[in-house]
């Protein structure tokens, strides 16, 4: 054995032990003498699938090996990938078991022959486990080598698993594929990877590949419910909900977080407990975070992420929950139920009046907008400016369309079922710009917004005819006249003609009307007010 670190087999109590409750007593001494990590993998390691039946979420695998032993074919060579906490390594030891056991009928592993229960106490000699990750060189596998030509101690195949196979080195890979050409008849080799197409194509053609899936949501959460049961551990189902869907697919994360929470000495794991645990952002303020796209209240929105950034929330966490909320909104806008966790009915009648009132294209581009921010949060050095800057280009320019569209001609754009009202560009204003070149540097909008449905004309006729600018020319002087705005009066409402201003942008002159495009109806209707368009419009002249 020497050169390798195999791996500590987890002893596994009896079921009789696991019904009369000495498990309590081991469990209390692993959360007294071991660490952390270690802790949360005691519930993991009890409840691993002892045979066949028990595996969870991989039946294609199962229903594949166990034909296949049925018939006595047995490979020299299996490739176990998928996702981490898929049950890779459980498979492997079940096989391993499997081809060892010693039972005369009856379905294999019988869990009760000599070799079954060496194995389960983690005492079987010939079941070697090698940690790719540490064992990853050439005069390791150079080891190994040596050591397979050996026969078995006392079950009928040597079973090497190798976890993390891709850790392996070049010179490692070729070292094991020799062994793999020519394996001794009494040798079995699993090999179990998170990373497959970082192996090398020879070794995979040598291998019986099975390919390990993420495990469903609804069979996480039902054996979560199982243990947390069995184990007598108080959860309500919306918080056995949240844990599944935080593990992604990963058994082991799940099992592994059930078990913190149980140790955490609450009488009940919670929705609740488990969002602090997880750091998790409740549903609300992600809700309001739509709201502001959907009225296109910048102010709200980054003011809501600020709130929630100071109350310590990661970012990047913000950012992944929002895009899992919005995805859950595309859920409900194609007629399915929020997948959303525990939704209570009044998120979700909230989330239904959102999805109506969004279109699939915008949660399309609201979803497109968070992936991109998500990634570009890592080793950005203001974590949060990704998700703002997502958030500030979903509500100025709420649809993909040239940054500066020539004029509000109107443009037919897909509306599926249940449209919103379309917002108009709509205020209307004499200018009397002065035709001389502009005194302040040639600031330009960058982005400048967008009406979101470009149609209609203006409303309101022009007031005064009085002279004619092109489109350039109010660009270029656009910035300049929405500062100046501030020193109107009276001097509340030309600050907030201002700010409205500066959520919108010119989109065309006719003569001496100039339309101006605003991210949302709320914009218009404002600006179109008597006072601030008086306002406006007295400033233009
Ligand atoms: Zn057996």
């Amino acid at each position: 054995m020497r050169g390798f670190t195999p791996r500590a087999h987890a002893s596994r109590p009896s079921r009789s032990q696991r019904r009369c409750g000495h498990l309590a007593q081991i469990s209390q001494q692993c959360y007294t003498t071991r660490g952390r990590e270690n802790v949360a993998q005691a519930l993991y390691r009890k409840w691993r699938s002892q045979t066949f039946d028990e595996v969870v979420g991989q039946e294609h695998v199962v229903r594949t090996l166990t034909s296949a032993l049925a018939q006595g074919r047995i490979a020299h060579a299996y490739l176990f990938a998928g996702p981490r906490g898929t049950g890779k390594t459980t498979m492997a030891r079940l096989l391993a078991k499997a081809v060892n056991c010693l039972a005369e009928d009856g379905p294999k592993p019988c869990n009760r022959c000599a070799v079954c229960q060496a194995l389960n106490e983690g005492r079987l000699i010939d079941l070697i486990e090698i940690d790719g990750a540490s064992n990853r060189g050439i005069d390791e596998v150079r080891t190994l080598r040596e050591q397979v030509n050996f026969s078995p101690n006392v079950a009928r195949y040597k079973v090497y698993i190798i976890d993390e196979v891709h850790m392996l080195t070049p010179e490692a890979f070729n070292a094991l594929l020799k062994t793999l050409e020519e394996p001794p008849a009494h040798v079995i080799f699993i090999l179990a990877t998170t990373e497959v197409h970082k192996l090398p194509p020879t070794i995979i053609s040598r291998c019986q590949r099975f390919d390990f899936r993420r495990i469903p949501l609804d069979l996480i959460t039902q054996r979560l419910r199982l243990i947390a049961d069995t184990e007598g551990i108080h959860a309500e189902q919306a918080a056995l909900e949240l844990i599944a869907r935080s593990a992604t697919g990963s058994m082991r994360d799940a099992i592994s977080l059930l078990d913190q929470l149980s140790a955490y000495g609450s009488d009940s794991i919670t929705r609740e407990l488990v969002q602090a645990m997880l750091g998790a952002v409740s549903v609300e303020p992600l809700a309001d975070l739509v709201d502001a796209v959907i009225h296109g209240d910048l102010k709200a929105a980054l003011g809501t992420v600020g709130q929630l950034v100071d109350q310590g929330l990661d970012p990047r966490q913000l950012t992944a929950e929002l895009l899992d909320y919005t995805r859950d909104l595309l859920q409900v806008k194609a007629g399915n139920p929020p997948a959303l966790t525990a939704a209570s009915a009044q998120t979700e009648s909230r989330m239904r009046a959102q999805a109506e009132a969004l279109r699939v294209d915008d949660l399309l581009r609201l979803s497109r907008l968070l992936t991109q921010a998500s990634l570009e949060i890592k080793g950005n050095i203001l974590p949060q400016l990704p998700l703002e800057l997502a958030l500030t280009e979903a509500i100025l320019k709420p649809e993909a369309r040239p940054a500066q569209a020539p004029q509000a001609a109107p443009t037919s754009t897909t509306r599926p079922a249940a449209p919103r009202e379309a917002p108009k560009p709509q205020p209307v204003v004499a200018p009397q710009v002065k035709r001389e070149p502009p005194a302040a540097p040639q600031v330009k909008r960058e982005e400048p917004a967008v009406v979101e449905a470009a149609a209609g004309a203006p409303a309101t006729p022009p007031a005064t005819s009085v002279g004619v600018v092109d489109l350039d020319t109010v660009h270029r002087r656009w910035d300049e006249f929405v500062e100046n705005l501030r020193n109107c009066n009276p001097r509340t409402q030309a600050l907030s003609a201002q700010a409205l201003l500066r959520s919108g942008a010119p989109m065309s002159v006719d003569g001496d009307v100039i339309v101006i495009g605003f991210p949302s109806e709320f914009h218009r209707k404002k600006i179109s007010e008597d006072a601030p368009k008086a306002l406006v419009e007295k400033a233009l002249a």
